[in-house]
């Protein structure tokens, strides 16, 4: 076991934050209550979860904390705006291909098997959506549209602010969903000022637990509960609230905001410079999107010609943590949806690496992996099946540095 690990994986999960872990504790003891008791024994607990949707609204912008409905987790959010549609005449939606499963599987399943015909934007080389595209998709029968705003496997970025814009113009009913899981806490989100009807996040994303999501739902959306049950959230989503985890995501929220600025700047450096290492020193490595629109945490590199499950058992072994494309696939070894979209070859897919920081990484972790990731590409490089293709890249990039 290591004494240390360095964990560059936070896009699949975050450390949860001491001020999420204190702000939580004592709702699994003394301050047990139910929050929808008339005592005030429980009616005090109610006072928390208030709080915490004040401060889940402020981390996106919301002007009014009753637009947050608390949920278990970013998939059930997405599942929420995606299955509450109220509208049997309109019967098209509009995606995009590189959504995460949450949205293209939920998506699917309407398609199949409730009539609705889907629209899958397509992405360049970049990661990006070709806005007259987008347009043109958007007819009188357009019900929900659904785009996230961070790529969990590149972090790049779609302007959804505009997208919102763009769609309400068209049509004025359609429904504007962000799946934002992967952009809040790390660009400042501020829903109010955009034209944006839904907004999801997850908790445990953002130094908060696993287990609790939130989603943003404009005063006045009609959108049928998805959850059934009782009064909860405004009978928006029956079921007793999960107060120490509301309570959790509220702090990390708080906090969130707080550290937008470190995430603008110091991660996004370090970043650079763990990105900048590799590929100075890695002759098979590229970058994957866009390297301007991009949340500072993540970076995904392909080391082509070689298989990126190796790469991840070898840094595993030196105690670094990364991922080869997103958490909920692994264990899966078909090729990135994502990357495919783009058009990256499959030698490149396979050798991909996402690498995600954190308010905890550190210069000295990244001064490490930049010493340590070159040594293993060298070494998985003399094994690889491809030694010609190898060596005929290695040509070219030492002509083009030349
Ligand atoms: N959306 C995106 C972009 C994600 O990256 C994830 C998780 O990886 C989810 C949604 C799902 O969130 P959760 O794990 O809270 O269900």
């Amino acid at each position: 076991m290591f004494e240390k690990v360095i964990y560059l994986d936070n896009n699949a999960t975050t450390r949860v934050c001491d001020e999420a872990i204190n702000q939580m504790l004592p709702f699994f003891g003394e301050k047990y209550g139910n929050p929808s008791s008339m005592h005030n024994f429980g009616g005090d607990v109610g006072a928390y979860v208030k709080k915490a949707r004040e401060q889940v609204a402020g981390l996106v912008g919301a002007s009014d904390p009753q637009e947050i409905i608390f949920t278990s987790c970013g998939t059930e959010s997405s599942n929420m705006a995606l299955r509450g549609l109220t509208d049997p005449r309109k019967k098209h939606i509009i995606t995009t291909k590189v959504e995460h499963p949450c949205v293209l599987n939920v998506a699917k399943h309407l398609e199949k098997n409730h009539g609705y015909e889907v629209t899958y934007l397509g992405v360049n080389s970049e990661g990006l959506l070709d806005l007259d595209e987008f347009k043109d998709s958007i007819n009188e029968n357009t019900a929900l549209i659904s785009v996230m705003w961070a790529n969990n496997e590149t972090g790049v970025i779609f302007p959804v602010e505009q997208l919102a814009g763009i769609a309400k113009e068209k049509n004025p009913e359609v429904l504007f969903f962000v799946d934002a899981v992967q952009a809040a806490g790390k660009v400042p989100i501020n829903v109010k000022d955009t034209r944006i009807d839904m907004l999801s996040i997850s908790g445990h994303k953002i130094h908060a637990p696993k287990g609790i999501g939130a989603i943003y739902i404009r005063k006045g959306t009609l959108i049928t509960p998805f959850m059934q049950g009782g009064h909860q959230e405004r009978g928006r989503r029956g079921g007793t609230e999960n107060v120490a985890a509301i309570v959790a995501l509220g702090a990390a929220s708080e906090q969130a905001v707080k550290y937008l600025e470190d995430e603008e700047v110091r991660i996004k450096q370090m970043r650079n410079r763990l990105e900048r290492g590799i590929l100075e020193n890695s002759f098979n490595a590229r970058v994957n999107g866009s390297r301007f629109k991009r949340v500072p945490n993540t970076t995904n590199i392909s080391f082509e010609y070689i298989e990126g499950e190796l790469i991840l058992l070898h840094l595993s072994d030196l105690g670094i943590c990364a991922s080869s494309g997103s958490a909920c696939t692994s264990g899966n070894l078909e090729p990135s949806h994502v990357l495919r979209s783009m058009g990256i070859p499959f030698t490149a897919i396979h050798g991909s690496i996402r690498f995600s920081l954190s308010r905890y990484t550190t210069d000295s972790e990244i001064d490490y992996v930049i010493e340590k990731v070159p040594a293993v590409i060298n070494k998985l490089n003399s094994i690889s099946p491809f030694q010609s293709e190898l060596r005929e890249l290695k040509e070219i990039k030492t002509a083009m540095k030349s």
